[in-house]
């Protein structure tokens, strides 16, 4: 297939209304999406990334009013937290109606939906004028995508378009938050974080280990972030470091790696992390240490990705 790279939201909004699979830029990563009320359509998605057909995708709107057509039974505090953070980095985890394919939700009885701020991803979506289902736009397995050239080496010859724009700004997914209880709960941690969710919703928590083991977030099972090299989580490095082997994390540097960067908060890092992978795979870094960080805020978010990636790897190697 050729891929058709193109700067034009209506061009890549038709190249979708006619089936096909677009990668577009969101605030928290690049997205593959397709006519989330046409299961054929979504079925391509799957086969472009070699995505496990039980992780579902997330509906991607452009206008609250496209709620309705995908969930019902919205719980007030549900509103409330779409009054607070849409559009922007957090998915809502609803009830579904019975037009969503079930190939969408992967079986479920739910259905994840959210608004996108990125000014493109807008004007894509209104363009489309209806919910577009998408997962992160990479192979799977990899790091998501926070440039278009990432979408480029991941899906190039296996999409139908790819929709140019800048760097993610985010540069981690949105904050799953499942709404079908009495009180939000977060599935994944990501660009929102559970402080902001609890100014707003006070009894909002994070995922109890029986919430896991009644497997309501299906996705995070699977190998997830993960580059060629091999990632390691440390405060500590050695010495002397390894050859071909780099660091990432905040502040003063290490000696001894051959590649690094050194970022100057929290958002900063997890803007740069994915996009740090990849660039280690074009030098031919063989290791990565990432510096671990604090529990709190999207220190969460940041250290559920390095660890995923760390032990993505580990299994690569095991
Ligand atoms: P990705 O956009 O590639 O990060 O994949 C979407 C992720 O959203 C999945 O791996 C799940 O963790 C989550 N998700 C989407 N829909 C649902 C749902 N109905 N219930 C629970 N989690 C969901
Ligand atoms: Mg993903």
């Amino acid at each position: 297939m050729k891929t058709r790279l193109t700067t034009s939201a209506k061009v890549a909004a038709r190249l979708l209304r006619e089936g096909g699979t677009v990668a577009f830029p969101t605030e928290t990563v690049y997205g593959l999406g397709a006519l989330a009320f046409d299961a054929k359509a979504v079925r391509r998605i799957f086969i472009a990334k070699g995505r496990p057909d039980d992780n579902p995708l997330i509906v991607h709107i452009a206008d609250r009013s496209q709620v309705s057509d995908l969930a019902q039974k919205i719980p007030a505090y549900a509103r409330q937290l779409m009054d607070a953070f849409w559009p922007g980095p957090l998915t809502l985890v609803l009830p579904r109606s019975s037009r969503v394919p079930d190939v969408v939700t992967a079986g479920l009885d739910t259905v994840g939906v959210r608004l996108p701020s990125h000014p493109i991803a807008h004007e894509f979506l209104r363009e489309v004028g209806a919910p577009v289902a998408a997962p992160s736009a990479n192979r799977s397995g990899r790091p998501s995508p926070t440039s278009w050239q990432a979408v480029v080496q991941d899906l190039n010859g296996r999409v139908a378009a790819i929709l140019k724009g800048s760097r993610s700004g985010v540069g981690l997914e949105s904050t799953v938050v499942d709404c079908t209880g009495r009180a939000p709960v977060i599935l994944r941690a990501g660009g929102v974080t559970l402080e902001q969710l609890r100014e707003v919703v006070p009894q909002a928590r994070s995922s109890s280990e029986e919430d896991r083991r009644r497997g309501r977030s299906p996705g995070l099972k699977h190998r997830h972030y993960a580059p060629r090299a091999e990632v390691v989580l440390t405060d500590t490095l050695p010495i002397p470091a390894p050859a071909h082997s780099a660091w990432i994390g905040i502040g003063a540097s290490p000696k001894g790696v051959s590649f690094r960067r050194s970022c100057k908060d929290l958002r900063e890092y997890a803007h740069e992390v994915f996009h740090f992978f990849r660039a280690c795979e074009a030098k031919g870094i063989k290791k990565i240490y990432c510096q671990s960080i604090p529990l709190h805020g999207m220190g969460v978010a940041l250290m559920d990705r390095l660890r995923r990636a760390a032990a993505g790897t580990a299994k690569l190697r095991g």
